[in-house]
């Protein structure tokens, strides 16, 4: 989210005329990345601040996937159970359309776990859930139309920040500030830590299909390929909701095409579409993306932290953005719950969440750039039906191979656990 530039003279007053608030942590942005993290600490006793720009967790352009890694990490603290009484969809892999019919790569039946799919819930309603048993605690505290503008600074480095609500100008202190908040990440910008970009921008149209009464509900995400276009459909229940991804750069041509093509496009790739096409009548229907992915060379300065995509944009190609903030937080608890509670957090033990997590996200954001500039970027070449290559379709029916794309999509590259609080 881009935040407005505040003037000096404001942020000047700011926090005048109140006093601080003082926090143990402070983390700004109530994303899947900074909720989680709010809830654990909280639960293990330390005073949590959570600051969010918006006055609700409404996100449209984001993922609804709960990978198994998720459902684990919830598992270990009682709420995988709870998580599942909200209206959900599950999925067990990614089906594309290819020349010669369907081709499913991965299948998350076959991971040994109590969760073998991925589960679909509306990220709203995933981070409502979060938020209400975080509430449980009364060391949480949770302040929407918070838009942090400032960080506090003193001789200890990063001491907290300054946010704008509705009524003003508002001061946090804390021990250890925390930026969660997401690709355009002002806590980021503040502490002068400039990302590098890991894979060229992509173009994306982001829209909703109608569900009509005869759609069956699909237990797989869809992906088809045809005349220079990709497909990507999420079962979201009440609707579709797709990807269309193109050339980066290509909009006008799309757009000056006419709605027509665009629909025609669409039935294309995918027949099953023709009827719920008739619903896209105007291009304020579709949100163009451009998707690019970059990681902070370094994570953390004196008193503050990056997680999640404020330290590493994911892109969104295998969907593991919401995995990997996820993990990033459990990480921050189990390197920092002790030294927040001794009222001590050296520059190492911000250095030890970045050296655990970082390698990881390495391996993925290469694993997503080489898809997106060699097999997506490919394939948005050919004007016919893609062909998937012998050789490919061998390596998924090894099945000492075949698991190893859907372990790490279910857990990422590295499995985290929650360790006991000691
Ligand atoms: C089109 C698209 C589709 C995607 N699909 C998937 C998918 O299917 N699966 C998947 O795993 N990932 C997907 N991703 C990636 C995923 O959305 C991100 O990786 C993930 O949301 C990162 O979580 P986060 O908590 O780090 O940040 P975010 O989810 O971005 O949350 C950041 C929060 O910080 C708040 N904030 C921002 N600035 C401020 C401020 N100044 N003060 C206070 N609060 C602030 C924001 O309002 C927001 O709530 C997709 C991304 C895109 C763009």
């Amino acid at each position: 989210m881009a935040t407005a530039a505040i003037p000096d003279e404001e942020l000047a007053r700011a926090g005048q005329s109140e006093p601080a608030q003082e926090t143990t942590c402070c983390v700004v942005g109530g994303g899947p990345g900074g909720m989680m993290l709010a809830l654990l600490l909280a639960r293990r006793g330390i005073d949590v601040t959570l600051l969010e720009a918006h006055k609700d967790f409404d996100r449209e352009f984001r993922g609804d996937t709960i990978h198994p890694s998720i459902l684990e990490i919830l598992d270990q603290i009682g709420l995988a159970e709870p998580l599942h009484q909200l209206r959900h969809n599950k999925i067990y892999g990614p089906t594309f359309q290819v020349a010669g019919g369907s081709f499913s790569p991965v299948d998350f039946r076959r991971l040994r776990t109590r969760f073998p799919y991925i589960m679909l819930v509306p990220q709203t309603k995933f981070l409502e859930f979060l938020a209400a048993e975080a509430k449980k605690y009364p060391n949480f505290h949770l302040r929407m139309v918070a838009n942090v503008g400032q960080l506090i600074e003193g001789q200890n480095g990063v001491q907290g920040v300054r946010y704008q609500g509705t009524d003003g100008w508002h001061e946090v202190r804390a021990l250890l500030t925390v930026g969660a908040d997401g690709r355009f990440s002002k806590v980021r910008q503040l502490a002068g830590i400039v990302p590098v970009k890991t894979s060229p921008p992509m173009d994306i149209l982001w829209f909703q299909l109608p569900h009509l009464p005869e759609d069956a509900h699909s237990d797989r995400v869809m992906g088809g390929f045809g005349g220079g276009r990709m497909l990507a459909v999420f079962d979201r229940i009440d609707y579709w909701q797709i990807g269309y991804v193109f050339p980066k750069g290509r909009y006008q041509e799309v757009r000056a095409a006419g709605m027509e093509a665009f629909r025609k496009s669409i039935v294309e790739i995918e027949p099953g579409f023709a009827r719920h096409v008739e619903s896209l009548t105007d291009w304020h229907q579709c949100s163009l993306l451009s998707v690019e992915s970059s990681r902070c060379p370094v994570w953390y300065r004196q008193g503050l932290l990056l997680i999640g995509d404020a330290a590493h944009v994911m892109s969104p190609v295998g969907g593991v953005g919401i995995n990997y903030a996820v993990q990033d937080a459990v990480v921050a608890v189990n390197v920092l719950s002790r030294p927040l509670r001794n009222g001590q957090i050296s520059v190492q033990d911000l250095a030890d969440v970045q050296s655990q997590r970082e390698w990881p996200t390495r391996v993925i954001q290469a694993v997503q750039s080489t898809m997106q500039t060699r097999i997506i970027a490919g394939a948005l070449q050919v004007q016919g039906t893609l062909r998937i290559p012998w050789f490919v379709r061998l390596f998924f029916r090894i099945p000492v191979l075949r698991n190893i794309p859907a372990r790490s999509l279910a857990f990422g590259v590295r499995k985290v656990r929650l360790q006991e609080d000691s």
